[in-house]
């Protein structure tokens, strides 16, 4: 009598406490899954913005295609975290295909230059139905869904996450654990500039470097002589970045053939070898490498240090 009293004033119930222990801990293993899976990848690198529509995933799968390009062929991968709107797949010509399970768990889907692309897209029957999760259930889905996929050893994993700075973005990275930190993709206006703030306030929140900043839609170039207008306001990015003290990694151009080769399934960078948007891309794979770099050898006393004082 006593105990149903107790359980009635605390919202408990002895059966509910029986039942949700086991799920509790299955949750936390899920999550130690999780981790030891994500730890066989060297880098994991997250593209966000401050808002939707500036070119995020855009510029995710353009990034990890370009790095798959520079030497890490099969080595890439996109994890396509944008749950409410996935379109990696689409811009990757991976869309509409079906992942394949095995006895490990699920194997990611491969596209050009080996690139392994895992997406919610890949699990929605068919191309009308959203994804409509609620709360916390939403959550669960995907730390399910997340744990259960073999990467296998990999150089780069390329996160494309929600847009904003809101609870989707912050649960998701929250998941995932030892980011190399993020890529905040912008462009050019004024507005822009605001959003940029809260995304670089978001990574500080989360103690995840920023690498940088990079300007998409930053000037148009003419796809009759190939000559940069700047149709719009050009810099802000490059000033904001200046401003928050953190590196600016590049300018995109406006290019009609980014958004054909996006419709079309086939990277940009992959189809226009000498563009002026592809030389952008190989020019922030080497900075985005040159901060990876200085960042380990940052590192390095560290880990002696500690692995000293672990000794002795
Ligand atoms: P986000 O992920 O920020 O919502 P997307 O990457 O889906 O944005 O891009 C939105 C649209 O803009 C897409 O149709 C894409 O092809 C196009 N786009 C993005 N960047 C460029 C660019 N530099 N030049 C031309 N079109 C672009």
């Amino acid at each position: 009598m006593k105990e149903k009293e107790r359980d009635r004033k605390s919202g408990s119930s002895s059966k509910t406490e029986e039942r949700g222990t086991p799920r509790k801990q299955f949750y936390e293993e899920q999550k130690q899954r999780l981790k030891a899976r994500m730890r066989k990848i060297k880098h994991k690198i997250a593209v966000i913005s401050g808002k939707g529509g500036v070119g995020k995933s855009t510029v995710a799968v353009n990034l990890a295609m370009a790095f798959a390009k520079h030497g890490y062929a099969s080595s890439v991968g996109i994890l396509d975290a944008d749950i409410t709107g996935p379109c990696v797949p689409k811009m990757i010509g991976l869309h509409g295909q079906k992942l394949r399970v095995g006895p490990a768990g699920v194997f990611p889907a491969i596209g050009h230059l080996g690139i392994q692309v895992v997406s919610m897209d890949f699990l929605l029957p068919s191309e009308e139905v959203p994804v409509i999760w609620r709360g916390p259930l939403k959550m669960k889905a995907i730390t399910e869904f997340l744990s259960d996929i073999v990467w296998g050893e990999l150089d780069f994993l390329f996160i494309d996450l929600p847009p904003g700075t809101g609870d989707e973005p912050l649960s998701i990275m929250q998941l995932l654990p030892e980011m190399d930190g993020v890529v905040i993709v912008t462009i050019p206006s004024e507005v822009s500039q605001i959003v940029v703030k809260k995304a670089v306030t978001f990574s500080r929140e989360l103690n995840i470097p920023v690498i940088g900043v990079i300007e998409n839609m930053s000037g148009y170039v003419c796809p009759k002589c190939g000559t940069v207008a700047n149709i719009f306001k050009v810099g802000g990015g490059e000033k904001i970045a200046g401003d928050l003290k953190i590196p600016f990694l590049g300018r995109i151009p406006i290019d009609p053939e980014i958004c054909e080769d996006s419709d079309s399934g086939m990277p940009f960078i992959v189809k226009h070898v000498n563009s002026p948007a592809t030389k952008a891309f190989m020019e922030i794979v080497k900075k985005v490498e040159g901060f990876l770099k200085d960042r380990k050898q940052q590192d390095a006393p560290l880990m002696l240090r500690s692995r000293h004082t672990h000794a002795g």
